[in-house]
């Protein structure tokens, strides 16, 4: 039996998107598979839209619990929904051996006349996680769900300022978050400014910063779309200037590399890549970042002793 070292590896975690379609489908078992040989603390899934996008977030954590060693963080959300989906969700998580769940508001219906429902912020979706978690302590084996929530480099695209943002980090930390994620920020000082303004207010969970390697044009442009962050113009220009899709690769790469670095040189305690269900890019960042990976090698010493 090997013993692990006393101080903790940095974390290595992949966010990968529920698949839509049986092409999809397939695409994402290989991602998985390759994604399994890094040795990953866990691996999250996304959560949003029409309901059989919905559904397929559930079966794609059913999948990585019944056949594979990945250990899924199941993204939730919260805008919209009553408590009692909420709690039926919470539940059926831990009923399949959940034990991550990253608590988010989610993006605001597109109708401004929607309504918000109960769960207007992210949170009161971790109060209500600590609540049902409660109700299962004897499932849980007297132990917790770990409860991540978003963080934000830049300011969030509904918020007054920067330093509302870091206060909201805190309140969600008071309501019993564990640790956060940060959006995708494409400069190194975003994080760093980030984590020693958290520090500064209080925040004392650890802020993994959330690293992407892009490797087009269109999809940087459809990342900003999506979360709010302007693209970087260097990476857009060198993507756009770029003449092949192998140059393209090493340019994503070098710059998701760069900037795990330079967070690991402030410390941080991890890193959380996100995939777009694209192994490729990961999987030369995770090399050529060399992370020490310190996984126990599991031996069955009972089978051993039973076969002598
Ligand atoms: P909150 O922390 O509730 O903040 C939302 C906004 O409300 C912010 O502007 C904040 O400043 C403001 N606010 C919060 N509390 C208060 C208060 N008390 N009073 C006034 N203003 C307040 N979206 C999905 O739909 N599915 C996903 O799977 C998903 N995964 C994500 C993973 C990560 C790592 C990240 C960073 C984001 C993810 N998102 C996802 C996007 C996220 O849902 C959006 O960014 C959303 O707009 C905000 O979510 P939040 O949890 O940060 O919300």
């Amino acid at each position: 039996m090997s013993i692990a070292p006393t101080t903790a590896p940095p974390s290595l975690s992949y966010e990968l998107y529920p698949p839509v379609n049986r092409d999809a489908s397939e695409g994402v078992f290989n991602t998985i598979a390759a994604l399994e040989s890094t040795d990953p603390d866990y691996v999250s899934v996304t959560y949003s839209g029409s309901p059989a996008r919905r559904n397929a977030s559930l079966e794609l954590i059913e999948h990585l619990i019944q056949n594979t060693r990945l250990r899924p963080l199941a993204h939730l959300t919260c805008v919209g929904e009553s408590r009692e989906s909420l709690q039926n969700l919470i539940r059926h998580f831990i009923s399949l051996g959940v034990r991550g769940v990253l608590a988010l508001r989610g993006d605001l219906p597109t109708n401004p006349n929607e309504r918000r429902g109960e769960f207007p912020f992210a949170r009161y979706l971790i109060e209500l996680i600590r609540e049902v978690e409660a109700d299962h302590s004897a499932a849980l084996a007297g132990g917790r769900l770990g409860v991540g929530v978003a963080a934000y480099p830049i300011q969030h695209p509904e918020s007054p300022s920067f330093e509302h943002d870091v206060e909201v980090l805190l309140a969600k930390e008071r309501s019993g978050a564990n640790y956060a994620i940060t959006q995708v920020y494409f400069q190194p000082e975003e994080y760093t400014n980030l984590v020693e303004s958290s520090r500064r207010a209080g925040v004392t969970i650890p802020v993994v910063p959330g690293v992407i390697p892009l490797n087009s044009l269109p999809r940087l442009n459809r990342l900003a779309k999506m979360t709010g962050v302007a693209p970087d113009p260097i990476l857009a220009h060198a993507l756009e200037t770029a003449s092949t899709e192998a140059e393209r690769h090493r340019i994503g790469v070098a710059a998701a590399v760069n900037l795990a670095r330079r967070a690991f040189d402030d410390g941080a305690p991890g890193v959380h890549l996100y995939t777009f269900n694209d192994h490729r890019g990961s999987l030369d960042v995770i090399e050529q970042l060399e992370l020490p990976r310190t996984r126990a090698t599991l031996t069955n010493a009972w089978a051993t002793r039973a076969a002598v």
